[in-house]
């Protein structure tokens, strides 16, 4: 049996629990300019409607009275890893598969914990002790997609187990938007076609489902019959690390521009030096006015993890883009983490496709963040700013950051290809 743990409105729940004004109110938490979204929201606040992923501006209106609080995103990261931690006094086999969920494999744990439901009630009860109160729903099945559907039956501080004899009673009866990655609109298209329930999808074979969802339809075949061969796996090694952010106006601001680069390759670099990754590729997304988004890359002859070599990489890479209309969004990634140098160059094209790095440079810049890490470790990100932000800085007001409850503001994405999109 697989176990997915998922904690109840993981943010707001952080911040009615650290202050106690907000308990019992609906609380948002989300950018709270005109653009912001909601990235997460109390009970409270979902009673009127309110979800994650909305424009602010759309949840305002559905209540007015929500207390709107900007993520504090290191003390959800601190939490999260307490939670983590904890699953991992119950089994090795511990997947944390976003900041507030995680799969953990049930397999040869009776044996120290007694059933199912008591290891479960335990991990519930050390969840809430090691967070200091805070709540989680828990599902229990034989494969991961279902224990992830699971524990989504008794939301909020619920459990449901489905046991291996009663799942094909409980697929069959289940809406097909339940199993994750069927969206909407395939519900949709499906629901013209009579289907509404997973048993009623069970009627195509697997050519007609690949036939009409292509490689997707396959695995569907498999899911909606109670299939899904992937393991709860212990190490997700990271592929890449990026930041990005919205700005509150859109702006050909070259300079402006580069100060976001800069706070961009700020944070990935200290992310990629606590992780003890470096990387080779250097990638800029840029997001256009009217939506449309490009992104560049270089790939450099050593992997790096300093911030002022990404961060010079990044302004290269702004400085080659010309920029026909304003700008949405920047952001600014680190790649192809585990390619040992060369590996991707063909025999003799080393030096032509990376860019030169001065050895001595590097080493400077590697000595300097890690006075910089050390010193922010202990007195807080805000308490040292290099002269370079800080000079690009006074200029404007901070943009909004759009966090989709990844982390504090740094997104790490396992990428399918191993390389960045060209
Ligand atoms: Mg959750």
């Amino acid at each position: 049996m697989i176990i997915h743990i998922d904690m109840d409105a993981f943010f707001a729940s952080v911040e009615q629990m650290d202050d106690p004004d907000l308990r019992g109110k609906p609380v948002i938490v989300g950018g709270s300019s005109d653009r912001g979204v909601v990235s997460t929201c109390s009970y409270e606040a979902r009673a009127f409607g309110v979800h994650s992923a909305m424009p602010m501006v759309v949840a305002r209106r559905l209540c007015p009275q929500a207390i709107i609080v900007r993520g504090r995103y290191p003390r959800y990261s601190e939490l999260s890893h307490a939670i983590m931690d904890a699953l991992r006094d119950f089994s090795p086999l511990v997947e944390p598969a976003s900041v507030d969920e995680a799969y953990v494999d049930a397999t040869g744990l009776e044996r120290l914990f007694g059933p199912l439901e008591e290891l479960v009630a335990a991990i519930k009860a050390r969840i809430e002790e090691v967070t200091g109160g805070l709540t989680c729903s828990v599902g229990a099945a034989p494969v991961k997609f279902l224990a992830k559907i699971c524990s989504e039956v008794n939301k909020p501080d619920g459990v449901f187990i489905l046991y291996p004899e009663d799942v094909d009673a409980f697929l069959c009866a289940l809406p097909v938007g339940k199993i994750p990655g069927v969206g909407k609109r395939m519900v949709q298209s499906l629901q013209d076609l009579g289907i509404k329930t997973v048993g009623q999808l069970r009627r195509f074979s697997p050519e007609v489902m690949e036939r009409r969802f292509g490689k997707w339809g396959a695995v569907l075949y498999e899911r909606v019959h109670g299939r899904d061969s992937r393991k709860v796996e212990t190490e997700r090694a990271a592929k890449s690390e990026s930041a990005e952010c919205t700005f509150a106006q859109d702006t050909r601001d070259r300079t402006f521009l580069q100060r976001m680069l800069m706070a961009h390759a700020e944070r990935v670099g200290a992310s990629l030096r606590r992780h003890g990754y470096k990387g080779r590729t250097i990638t800029l997304k840029v997001k256009f006015c009217d939506f449309k988004q490009i992104t560049r890359s270089r790939t450099l002859e050593e992997p790096v993890n300093a911030t002022e070599t990404i961060f010079e990489t990044g302004c290269r890479l702004l400085a080659e883009l010309p920029l026909p209309q304003p700008v949405r969004l920047i952001g600014l990634g680190v790649s192809g983490f585990d390619a040992p140098a060369n590996q991707l160059f063909l025999p003799g094209a080393g030096k032509a496709a990376g860019q030169n790095l001065d050895p001595q440079v590097e080493a400077k810049r590697q000595k300097l963040d890690a006075a910089l890490d050390n010193l922010r470790e202990k007195f807080g990100r805000q308490a040292v700013q290099r002269g370079r932000l800080f000079t690009l800085a006074r200029q404007e007001d901070a943009p909004e950051r759009v966090n989709n409850g990844k982390g504090d503001g740094v997104e790490k994405k396992p990428e399918k290809g191993g390389k960045p999109s060209p």
